[in-house]
């Protein structure tokens, strides 16, 4: 695994803000796992297949939601290929559900997994590092793309931890376009 991006404001995603992020408020609003193409994705956690395939969940080419019996609701991005299960299908915690793919449909230039907690009305997505039981410190120390967090000089501290990014409202406002930040915004 190497290559991921947190959760949050991440210079990755500031960067991108409008060209990629615009619907979650700027902010990276899931975790990417890098991964080559067709590696096995497994469910999160028991629950029921909720979506399949919705585009208005954005993600492409393929995605997949499941819904848990907590309220919180899975959604696994970028796969491969349409998964094999159907809407109302029980699942269990570590079922295999997808094959992760390449939102560029290239696999060479960016392949990963793109996993959101959502609500489940799934106009919220919240900060899967705090939902999520892994050595997030651990897995903080690879990848590049936007491996740090967007610092907004008038607050510098805000934002800076996985486990301190904040929810967002799916196409709310940005709340990241600061005004004096660092690293400097040469877009
Ligand atoms: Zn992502």
């Amino acid at each position: 695994m190497n290559d991921q991006q947190p959760y949050g404001n991440s210079t990755g995603a500031f960067v991108r803000r409008r060209e990629w992020y615009a619907a979650g408020q700027g902010i990276h609003f899931g975790i990417d796992f890098s991964a080559r193409c067709g590696t096995q994705v497994v469910a999160i956690g028991d629950g029921t297949v909720l979506k399949v395939d919705a585009r208005e969940n954005g993600s492409g080419p393929h995605n997949l939601l499941i819904a848990h019996p907590n309220g919180y609701v899975s959604l696994y991005g970028h796969l491969v290929e349409r998964p094999t299960l159907s809407v109302g299908q029980a699942v269990k915690r570590g079922d295999p559900v997808g094959l992760t793919g390449d939102p560029d449909l290239t696999c060479t230039s960016r392949p990963h997994l793109h996993l959101e907690i959502r609500n489940s009305g799934l106009g919220t997505a919240f900060n899967a590092h705090n939902l999520i039981d892994a050595d997030w410190d651990a897995l903080q120390l690879v990848g590049s793309f936007g491996r740090g967090f967007q610092r907004n000089l008038d607050d510098p501290r805000k934002w800076q931890s996985v486990y301190d990014q904040p929810d967002i409202r799916f196409d709310g406002p940005f709340i990241n376009e600061f005004r004096n930040t660092w690293p400097y915004d040469w877009r």
